[in-house]
């Protein structure tokens, strides 16, 4: 989450909630869901206004596709290399890795993939079926990978020109990590979708999925819908979360600690030369190391910080956007010693 642990608006409004109605079906008014939704979509990048409820982020990709597909009566996507959008059979579908997708087999057919940061390819593989291009604008799971400049313009002026609805996964940039409220706000570029879940609930389950209104407006009534979607206890959480990154403007924290922690990182990586490359925007930092980053996520577990990895050779760093320095000191100063015991067994191998 970007607030962190325990925060006491979030913990008070959910106990609130819960003391006044916990389930309400989406098809009914609830007060506290209109409030969310005010308060998103006075955020949100510009038109995109109409919003979906779900409980994850792989439903909100779901829904993203039912909806880009109903809206132009097309059948293909495409997506990215290294992408990832989940795990439900739609999601798993725009998803590239093969280590997810291949125990699953038949997907849902139409998918062509491109590599990421290259929109001449998706000019290339546009058909009269063409439904949607989606894309990351900072690629999480796949090794954090930044859209190179001028990428999400290109695709933007594909999409307009083809009217082809451009699909913006934001399930793990968005909320304030990247150093702004929404990733896309770095190259000043809305999509026609936006996908939206991890930090949305402030811990909670919710999925959202925003679009324009003439997109969403093409889904009847009962063509898609979720029981436990926007329900009041995940709309309380999600609205005082909301008021805790607003009012601390956590995506300023975000960047400010961000460029701090890359730079530690990159320090570092002058001094072991197991760090290959470290990349990212705000607090989604990615190190790729020259060997499998296993028993390094393992000796900094033992240390108590917690490292996930992406792919075999990168280090995700996803801290909450309230980190302070001398926590991020202590999260260099433990990646160190571990690279360092690693680099001096790796050269008693070598002996
Ligand atoms: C985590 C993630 C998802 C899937 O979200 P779940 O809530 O785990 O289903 C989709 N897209 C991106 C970019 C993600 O990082």
């Amino acid at each position: 989450s970007v607030i962190g642990h325990g925060n006491e608006k979030v913990i008070n409004a959910i106990k609130n909630q819960v003391g006044k109605l916990i389930a309400c079906h989406s098809s009914l008014y609830n007060d506290t869901r209109a409030e969310l939704i005010k308060k998103i979509v006075s955020i949100t990048p510009k038109g995109l206004d109409s919003l979906f409820f779900t409980n994850s982020g792989a439903e909100s990709v779901e829904t993203a596709i039912k909806l880009a597909r109903k809206y132009t009566g097309r059948k293909e996507i495409i997506a990215m290399m290294r992408s990832y959008h989940g795990k439900t059979f739609g999601a798993l579908s725009v998803t590239w890795n093969s280590k997810y997708r291949s125990p699953f087999l038949p997907l849902v057919p139409g998918v062509k993939f491109v590599p990421f940061g290259r929109s001449d390819k998706v000019r290339k593989v546009i058909t009269e079926d063409t439904a949607a291009i989606i894309v990351e604008p900072i690629q999480g799971e796949g090794g954090i990978f930044v859209s190179p400049d001028g990428y999400l313009k290109e695709l933007k002026e594909i999409s307009d020109e083809k009217n082809i609805p451009l699909i913006f996964d934001e399930v793990q940039t968005g909320f304030g990590r990247t150093g702004k409220l929404f990733a896309c706000e770095h190259w000043n570029i809305a999509p026609n979708i936006l996908c939206l879940a991890k930090a949305a609930g402030g811990g909670f389950p919710l999925g959202l999925t925003i679009a324009e209104k003439h997109i969403m407006s093409s889904l009847g009534i009962g063509e898609h819908s979720s029981t436990f979607g926007g329900n009041p206890v995940t709309c309380a959480a999600a609205s005082a979360s909301l008021d805790v990154i607003l009012g601390e403007k956590l995506w300023e924290k975000a960047e400010v600690s961000g460029n701090y922690f890359k730079g530690r990182l990159t320090k570092l990586a002058d001094k072991c030369k197991i760090i290959r490359e470290v990349r990212g925007l705000g607090l989604m930092i990615g190190a790729e190391l020259k060997f499998d980053v296993k028993d390094i996520i393992t000796g900094m577990l033992e240390k108590g910080v917690i490292v996930l990895s992406c792919g075999t050779h990168v280090l995700r760093f996803l801290p909450p956007c309230i980190i302070t320095t001398e926590q991020i000191d202590e999260i260099v100063d433990k990646l160190e010693f571990c690279l360092v015991e690693k680099e001096q067994e790796k050269y008693a191998v070598n002996e």
